[in-house]
């Protein structure tokens, strides 16, 4: 068990003894323990700072408001110490993803706020950086020095250095690809590589849906003309996830205005979007015409040789030590997203480097599915498939991996192989090896599956439910 397990452990009985059994002013049935403090955890513990983490917004400010002061009064005791107390829930703890936290919103209980000692954890930039009295300091965890590069994303980070040495070398600069990749961050390389080497420039930096929020705001209040103004003296804008424009055809118009006369008067325009502009839809033709004129590159998914590069450093940055075969295996596990290979290390960094437990590949299985409960280890998967499906059809998993041919057992293991195409991306001669059979044999099961759907009563529904409990 954990130090902070132990800690937790022992600090909650230490209040629910404070709490039940009650003192005066607090006393509280067992039930309502549990009710607020069931999911109560301490993930983060250092000589001056603690935090704890519940599920969700209700409890914690239930928590603060009410029991704050017991709260850091039970721990300190316990402890024998003096500490700050923070509390967040567990999303704003784990979600570092989300790019939208001021770390404001979670709650210390004490007039110092957490964010010295949890600013590993903050991702976020001012929303909007006009010129260089913006807050840099959010800003300066993004450069190019620290954006690891491989083939997937190299051609976009060129073109962001090369704009950033030379505003207006390409424009507008156009970077898209799906969530996660990388692309805020290359614009926050870009505005800090700016500032250094064009610092009188007046650089301006919105997501599009602040942009988007502002402009109705300026339209409603009167003062589209001050909302112009802003937007046209500057010399370099930067809009981050312009795929928000999408459908919204008034503001497009007002976009269209401000971005036209930026760029005649060749004013570096840089945009992301997490698809590339002709898949923005509906959009303005003249914008989608403006978009494509200039340069456009892409993010990929990471390589497995980069998400391996992405983790040594990162977890170096950090402090963190991982053998070759636990960042190997988290790079295996984790192939979609950087933020979520960011999440897991951050994770794992906030429970056991105090601790200076050996990190095993049964903790990396625990944190992944506690950020991502949708990813699962394939075999964990097939596990499933073939145990959901047994108990339905009630044929024995040897059964439904042998080469037995009744109707009833060969039924189940056309669902099986259906189940498992579907929902992992093996191929079909990875499936046909856990059935002992070849890709054709899988492919006749996938049809024979299809075609029940089609013809058979309530099939469609059945194996459906079966999905359910498999993603369970
Ligand atoms: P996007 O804007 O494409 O959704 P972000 O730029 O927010 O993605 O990236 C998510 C997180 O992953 C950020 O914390 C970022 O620093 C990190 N990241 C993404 N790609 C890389 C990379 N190639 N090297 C280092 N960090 C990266
Ligand atoms: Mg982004």
């Amino acid at each position: 068990m954990s130090d902070l397990l132990e800690i937790t452990k022992a600090f909650l009985e230490e209040l629910q003894s404070r709490l039940v059994s009650g003192g005066s002013d607090h006393s509280l049935p067992p039930s309502s323990f549990k009710l607020w403090f069931g999911d109560f955890s301490l993930v983060k513990l250092d000589e001056s700072c603690a935090v704890f983490t519940t599920p969700n917004d209700l409890r914690k400010n239930i928590l603060i408001g009410k029991y704050g002061d017991l709260i850091k009064s039970t721990l300190c005791d316990i402890l024998g110490f003096s500490v700050e107390v923070s509390i967040y829930t567990e999303g704003e703890f784990s979600d570092f993803s989300k790019g939208d936290k001021d770390t404001s919103s979670s709650s210390s209980l004490s007039s110092e706020e957490g964010e010295k000692f949890y600013d590993y954890s903050e991702r976020d930039i001012s929303e909007s950086i006009s010129d260089t009295s913006g807050n840099a300091s959010l800003l300066d965890g993004y450069t190019f020095d620290n954006f690891v590069e491989g083939s997937s994303n190299k051609f976009a980070k060129a073109a962001c250095m090369a704009v950033a040495d030379e505003p207006n070398t390409y424009n507008p600069l156009f970077i898209y690809g799906h969530s996660g990749l990388g692309k805020t961050h290359l614009l926050y390389a870009v505005i800090n590589h700016m500032k250094k080497k064009h610092p009188e420039l007046k650089i301006v930096y919105k997501r599009c849906s602040s942009f988007l929020e502002e402009l109705i705001a300026a339209i409603r209040a009167g003062t589209t003309n001050e909302f112009k103004e802003f937007y046209r003296t500057a010399d370099v804008l930067l809009i981050d996830d312009v795929q928000f424009l999408a459908g919204k055809e008034q503001t497009q118009e007002e976009f269209f205005i401000t971005f036209s006369y930026l760029y005649e008067s060749e004013k570096q325009i840089i945009l992301t979007s997490d698809r590339p502009p002709k898949e923005i839809n509906p959009l303005n033709e003249r914008i989608m015409t403006r978009f494509e004129g200039g340069l456009l590159a892409d993010v990929q998914p990471p390589s497995l040789e980069l998400r391996i590069a992405i983790i040594k450093k990162k977890s170096e940055d950090m402090g963190l030590s991982l053998s070759d075969e636990i960042v190997e295996y988290m790079a295996e596990r984790l192939h979609s997203n950087v933020r979520q290979i960011e999440g897991v290390l951050k994770k794992l960094y906030a429970l056991y480097s105090l601790s200076g437990a050996d990190i095993t590949k049964k903790k990396i299985n625990e944190v992944i599915s506690i950020i991502d409960p949708g990813n699962v280890p394939i075999d964990t998967i097939i596990e499933r498939v073939l145990h959901v499906v047994s108990e339905k059809y009630d044929v024995k998993i040897d059964e439904l991996k042998s080469k037995k041919r009744g109707e009833k057992i060969a039924g189940a293991r056309h669902v099986a192989i259906y189940l498992i195409k579907k929902i992992t991306d093996l191929t079909l001669k990875e499936i046909g090896n856990i059935f002992s059979r070849d890709h054709a044999t899988v492919i006749s099961s996938i049809e024979k599956v299809e075609s029940n759907i089609k013809t058979k009563n309530n099939y469609e529904e059945d194996i459906q439910s079966l999905l359910d409990l498999v993603k369970k």
